[in-house]
């Protein structure tokens, strides 16, 4: 998968993936596991199945990838046609097996399972209240406080209606796969800040944060999940049915979706990220192209944007120039700086014929720190570049995410306060350019109030506490009882 980065320690972390199924027959278990691998790269730390046998749950989860999270006996307990599924890197909550997902709870009116990627900017409010109340929380994550609330109001009011008051209560993004019994369903939040699309399977449907995990079970794309709808799977794998429950005028559709965190061969919102990498690299090479010997991606991430751009600069040579090292894990031991510096080197290695005495662009999809861009430069200089222009898919990334993607604080991003022509001599390029914002927008089809532009632009669609927003927003407004002032 063509998500990967030059360097972990650069990029932006991705969040979640999430899965739910329901089948006549067949066993949920063996699906939800190869949907999950279809989704790994959305999450690394621990992964979890839940499925429903028709009169209990059956839960699996466990710390690290999906291959080592499952044994053969661990998938063969997972009893029942209905389950869900999650991939999690951990964003709200800490780092260890109590936040690993799915969430599973038992309660009065029967048993909740819950998957979330996205993170609530109103968590603490809500728990402080449901505390309270007299829950009792076993972590400190957020999709903690979602079941918790749906629990509660599943004791008074149907799944629907329950579903509508939770989501009238919390505030930020989410894309949810739920359990309720042995009734999957799928929520996305009004915003569409995250992806969920629906797909329909072999004897079954299916939910899913990417497309990519429906091409994995050979199944067919249905839709995506509509921003403020919850979408129920009929028992028996029939169909399913859709509650438009919350609308909005725009969206914020995460555009960094599309520039870093999917799958190229997912679509989502209705376009293949593959293009839309592609159509962001043409943009590129429009808005600030430069005329050199050669035109390299930084593997794998600046890839499809890299051959959208010498496509459009017509005639230009395309070149792998660097070379990356697929067995070099997450973590490796760097005692001494000298070391760490020597990381780059285990990872990568320039294709000395490709660079030597030539110019080069070199296309990035993003620049967070700016420590990988810098090591990539010197490397490209070594092998003899005569010339080094960056060129990056996406507009400057100035503030942090408070969506659930991990992207740095103020402080470490390199663009915070520094302009590109501070950056371009930090990292030592002959040249930089990023995309701008409009282009990124008229690339993806979409107006710019219809997408989260947070980390760009430093205003969020949602109610932050100490931040700008980018329209009219507040956190829902709670009544006496805890129940939204519209219920
Ligand atoms: S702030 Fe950036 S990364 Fe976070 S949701 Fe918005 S666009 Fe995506």
């Amino acid at each position: 998968m063509d998500t990967g980065r030059a360097l972990d320690a650069d990029g932006p972390t991705e969040k979640c993936g999430v899965v739910g199924v329901s089948f006549a027959e067949r066993d949920a278990a063996l699906p939800l596991y190869y949907s999950l691998y279809a989704l790994q790269h959305r999450g690394q730390e621990s992964a979890g199945i839940v499925t429903h046998d028709g009169f209990q749950q059956h839960s699996h989860v466990a710390m690290g990838l999906v291959g080592d999270a499952f044994s053969e006996d661990d998938l063969d307990a997972l009893n029942g046609p209905t389950g869900i599924g999650h991939v999690r890197y951990p964003t709200s909550g800490g780092l260890d097996s109590s936040c690993a997902q799915p969430f599973s709870v038992s309660f009065k009116s029967g048993s909740l399972g819950l998957s979330h990627n996205g993170n609530l900017v109103n968590a603490g409010e809500l728990r402080s209240e449901l505390e309270n109340l007299g829950h009792a929380f076993t972590s400190d994550g957020d999709t903690e406080v979602i079941a918790h609330d749906l629990a509660r109001n599943l004791l008074e009011a149907d799944l629907v209606r329950a579903v509508k008051r939770t989501m009238g209560r919390i505030h930020g993004s989410y894309s949810l796969t739920i359990m309720h019994d042995d009734t999957v369903l799928g929520v996305r939040d009004p915003e569409g800040n995250r992806p969920l699309c629906i797909g329909k399977l072999d004897g079954g449907y299916i939910l899913a944060s990417e497309s990519a995990a429906i091409d994995t079970m050979d199944g067919e794309l249905v839709r995506d999940v509509r921003p403020g709808e919850l979408v129920v799977l009929r028992e028996g794998g029939s169909g399913f049915d859709s509650y438009q429950l919350v609308e909005r005028e725009n969206t914020a559709h995460c555009f960094f979706e599309h520039v870093y965190f999917a799958r190229p061969d997912s679509v989502i919102d209705g376009t293949l990220v593959y293009e839309a990498r592609r159509g962001l690299g043409r943009r590129l090479w429009q808005e600030s192209g430069v005329d050199t010997d050669v035109v390299m991606p930084v593997p794998d991430s600046g890839r499809a944007f890299a051959s959208g751009y010498a496509e459009a600069a017509e005639g230009v040579e395309f070149a792998e120039g660097l070379m990356k090292n697929r067995y070099v894990g997450r973590t490796f031991i760097m005692p001494t700086q000298d070391e760490r510096e020597r990381a780059v080197r285990l990872k990568l290695n320039p294709i000395r014929s490709t660079v030597e005495g030539r110019t080069v662009t070199l296309i990035d999809d993003s620049i967070v720190r700016g420590t990988t861009s810098n090591q990539l430069v010197d490397l490209l200089r070594e092998a003899g570049a005569e010339e080094i222009h960056m060129r990056i898919g996406a507009p400057p990334i100035v503030a942090p995410c408070y969506m659930g993607i991990d992207m740095a604080s103020r402080e470490e991003l390199i663009a915070a306060d520094r302009s590109t022509e501070e950056i371009r001599e930090q990292i030592g390029a002959d040249s930089l350019a990023y995309l701008s914002i409009d282009a990124v927008a008229e690339v993806l089809g979409e107006v710019r109030d219809d997408l989260c532009l947070g980390c760009v632009t430093g205003e969020y669609p949602y109610d932050i506490e100490d931040e700008a927003t980018d329209r009219d927003v507040d956190r829902p407004r709670i009544d006496d009882q805890g129940l939204p002032a519209d219920d």
